[in-house]
């Protein structure tokens, strides 16, 4: 089973999004993308990772950045969850190396089909 890590504050995001894909992936979600930071650095290596934009503690932008300059993280794929429709936030994310960016509120149906694209 592929894992996917899901970090955004908002604890309602990780309940919903478990919902949809606790069937097919093993699905881990922290409310705190430090303690994400920490799950990552004891060794758990996903599939994929989704996180948040706006996060007290690190931004997600700072996330992308870091887990893409690290030699153990870089190759993890990385999803964006906005809340923002900005096309110049979009260019600098996907530039940075998101591979995906999905705009808030979004259907949990849409993001499976996205995730299972990127990692099957
Ligand atoms: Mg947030």
């Amino acid at each position: 089973m592929k894992s996917v890590l899901l970090i955004d504050d908002k604890e309602s995001i990780g309940k919903v999004v478990s919902i949809y894909l606790s069937k097919e992936y093993n699905f881990a979600f922290f409310d705190d993308p430090l303690k994400g930071l920490e799950w990552l650095s004891e060794g758990n290596i996903p599939d994929l990772i989704i996180t948040d934009i706006r996060m007290p503690n690190m931004m997600g932008d700072e996330l992308l950045y870091y887990l893409k300059h690290n030699e153990i993280f870089k190759d993890i794929p990385v999803m964006i969850l906005s809340g923002e429709d900005s096309t110049t936030e979009r260019i600098k994310l996907l530039e940075a190396g998101a591979v995906d960016y999905i705009l808030k509120p979004f259907n949990p149906l849409e993001l499976k089909i996205r995730i299972k694209k990127i990692i099957g």
